[in-house]
Formats: C-alpha cells, structure tokens, sequence
C-alpha cells in the first residue's frame, strides 16, 4: 500500500474511490508495485496486448496475486487480470459480437432476446477489466458509455413492453455508477407495474468488495424484490473482505448468486470448482451459472472444451449439495441463448420403465405409472380445474420445441428458414 501512495491509510484503502483512482492502468505500474521486472521483449509484448485491450487492476485484487516463487504466470488471479499476449491470437471462429447482442437490441444498451426479461447496459465502467470479458470489443470504449437520455430511452422501451417482468442490470458494471444515480435508474423501473424482479450483475464483490457500502446497500434494499449475480472464478477471491461484502448484501435481504466463467488455467479442475461452490453456498451465494467461454475475440487461450465442463459437472452432481450445483451453459454464438448442457443420467427407456444412472455409476429403473390419464390442453385456462383459480393464468401461445409437444397447435416440425429442401418444394408449388 506504502508503494502505491505514500500517505495511505487503512481506511484510504477501504475507500472504493481510492481504490479506483489507483488502479494499474500499465504494466510499468504493475511491475513497480509488484517489484517483479519484465525484460524488455517481454514488456514490449505485454505492451502490445495492452494498446488493444486496455488494463485495469484495483490495489485490492493486485493484492491477490502471488507473486513468491516466480509462479505469478500461473496465478489464478494474475491470469484473470493481467494481459496476455496470447489476447492477440485471433482464431478463425472469434467474433467481436459472438452473441448477436448488438444486433438484438430494440434501443440502445438493451437487449431483448428472451420474451419475458432484458440485458439492459446502463454502464460501460468496470473497476477491473477481466481479461476473459466477453464484451472485451467495448471496454474502456469512451463513445459507448451510455448517456442518461439513451438510459431513459431504455427505461421508456420497458414501460412500453408490458412482457418484461425482469429488468437485469449489467454493463460495464452496474455498481460502477453513483450511489444516486443508480437509486434514479432502480426507482424509476420500480415505478414500473410491470416489473416483477429486477437483477444486479456485478463483479465489485471479487474485485472492489468496498464498493459494497452502508448507504449503497440501504439504497439496493429499498427496490426489492432485487436480486445480485457475482462472478467469483476462485476459491481465493473469497477473502474476508470479500465475504464481508457479500454478509452486508445477503442481511439486506438480497438474494446472491454466482456466474463463473470456466477458464484454462485457472478453475478447470474438479477440485477448484467443488471447493469454490461450496464456499460460495457457506456464504449464502448460490452458483446459478457456470459459463463455458465465449468465442470473443481474444479468448482462444482460455478455452477450454466443452468435455471438461461436463467432468466438472460430473464430479459435481450428487457429490456436492444441489444447492451448490451451478448450471453448465453454453451461449449460444449468433444469439441463440444459453444452452445448457450437463453428463447424460437416462440411459434408455422402454414404455414401462426408464433406466437411469446415478452420480456412483449404480444403474436403476424408475417404472413408469400404469395409470397416468395425460391432460389434453385446449388452453382454455377459465374452464380449467387445474388453472382456473390462478390469478397468474396467461394464454401464451406454445414457443420452440413447446410447439411440438403442444397438444392443439398442429406443427410436426421445425425447420431452418434457409432448408433447401423445403425451398424446392415451394417452387414446385
Ligand atoms: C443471460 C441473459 C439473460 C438472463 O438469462 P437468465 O437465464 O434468465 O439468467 C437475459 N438476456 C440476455 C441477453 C442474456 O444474455
């Protein structure tokens, strides 16, 4: 701390203003406060990588790292946020937009790809720039910080859209903004009738757990029912700080999950991942997503194959508490969604019974009922004795693969719109 700023106190340091104005934005920087020298080739690349996607590292996650033993290359917590100059290996699947989510945006920092919820960016600032950022095209990109008109244009495409029911924050980092501003932006989408849940998608937990005030959680708590997602990757970034921001979050009533991305290097092993999520769950955070990497470009050296993920998913199912099993997604390149993916545990299935395999490798049957009379839904919820007394009953039409299993709507298949096949028949007439 002494090296960073010579006046410090303990309190400066638990100051998240003081933490942001000194970030390492170079490696210079990182090499001074880290005491370790690069050698000049070694700098200059690092240099390189740097002018592409800059570098931004709070003292408190700096602190992290372990730099004994010259091991700091292997470092989960140096990988995550120093650059490396593998980031400029642009293989021939990366994308800048892998997920489409420019192309799916009503307005501007929304994007509206499922039917009932929203990304909505109301910030492009993040207190640490993660070396795996999936919107790595647009860090630290002064023209996309969202203005407070494009917000409030957001905001009018909301109330306008009465299926949104869940209004997810993210960025940039949603709690990047002022404690005012972001209490503007939560009580105007509660003003909204519509809005049934809104969600925080944030990283100061593991990166700046000071930002994690008295007076910002008294703001977050007035705008319940509100949710809050991390990203811890490491069993090491739950520090006491760390836990200590998460305790103040989860006493305010608000309900905490992770997303961990799965990255080469620093958490795909079994291990690292059973001991994160159980110190997760310890600390009333519950892993929701665990993220195979996107194919952004820059990333090709955290990828990992989709087959470990699903080892790590086997090694977690049954082995752990359910309520420390993340689900394993896939996000869909060209917008397709998350996709998830998991170890197959139904083998196979005749009209009587089903044979199943649990996490110890033991094979069992589950005999199917003798007796079962299905419901033919003719969606007419007000007639139905299963749904007539649920206020909450809505006609949605069936959707996707709902489609086919829908008892009344006639689709027998769903077809690509670019099918050659089908475009010939058309001809034909
Ligand atoms: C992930 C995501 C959501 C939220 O998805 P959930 O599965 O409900 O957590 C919404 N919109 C977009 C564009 C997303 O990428």
């Amino acid at each position: 701390m002494k090296a960073i700023d010579p006046g410090a106190t303990v309190a400066d340091w638990r100051n998240w203003k003081w933490q942001l104005r000194h970030c390492v934005r170079d490696t210079e920087t990182f090499e001074k406060w880290m005491e370790v020298p690069f050698g000049m080739e070694q700098r200059r690349r690092f240099e390189m990588t740097e002018a592409k996607f800059p570098i931004s590292i709070t003292p408190y996650y700096l602190s992290l790292i372990n730099n004994t033993e010259n091991e700091m290359s292997f470092d989960p917590v140096f990988r995550q946020c120093f650059p490396s100059p593998l980031e400029l290996n642009v293989v021939t699947d990366d994308m800048a937009d892998p997920l489409h989510e420019d192309r799916d945006s009503p307005v501007q920092g929304v994007t509206h790809r499922y039917p009932d919820r929203i990304l909505f960016l109301v910030s492009n600032m993040c207190a640490m720039y993660c070396r795996h950022c999936t919107r790595k095209r647009r860090v630290g990109d002064a023209d996309s910080i969202p203005t407070q008109k494009e917000i409030m244009e957001g905001l009018d495409y909301i109330r306008q859209t009465p299926r949104i029911r869940d209004v997810l924050l993210s960025g940039g980092d949603p709690l990047m903004l002022s404690d005012d501003y972001l209490g503007w932006i939560l009580s105007e989408l509660r003003s909204i009738r519509h809005i049934e849940i809104i969600r925080i998608g944030t990283r100061t937990p593991v990166v700046l757990p000071y930002r994690i005030t008295d007076n910002l959680v008294s703001i977050l708590k007035k705008y319940h029912p509100l949710w809050l997602n991390t990203h811890f990757n490491h069993p090491r970034e739950l520090t006491g700080s760390s836990r200590a921001a998460l305790n103040k979050l989860a006493n305010a009533g608000i309900p905490l999950g992770n997303q961990s991305v799965l990255l080469a290097g620093v958490n795909d092993c079994t291990h690292i991942m059973r001991t994160l999520v159980n110190a997760l769950a310890a600390n009333r955070v519950r892993p929701y997503y665990l993220y195979q990497c996107d194919l952004s470009e820059g990333l090709s050296h955290f990828r990992t194959p989709i087959g470990k993920g699903i080892e790590i998913m086997e090694s977690l199912i049954g082995h752990t508490s359910g309520l420390c099993v993340p689900t394993y997604v896939i996000d869909a390149p060209g917008g397709g969604g998350k996709i998830p993916v998991m170890p197959n545990y139904l083998i196979s299935w005749s009209p009587t019974k089903v044979v199943l395999r649990n996490y110890e490798g033991v094979i069992t049957t589950y005999k199917e009922p003798d007796t079962y009379e299905p419901i033919i839904c003719n969606r007419d919820c007000t007639s139905c004795v299963l749904q007539h007394e649920n206020d909450d009953t809505e006609d949605y039409k069936a959707l996707g693969i709902g489609k086919l299993l829908d008892d009344y709507d006639k689709t027998i298949s769903l077809i690509p719109a670019d099918n050659e096949r089908h475009a010939r028949r058309d001809l034909q007439g």
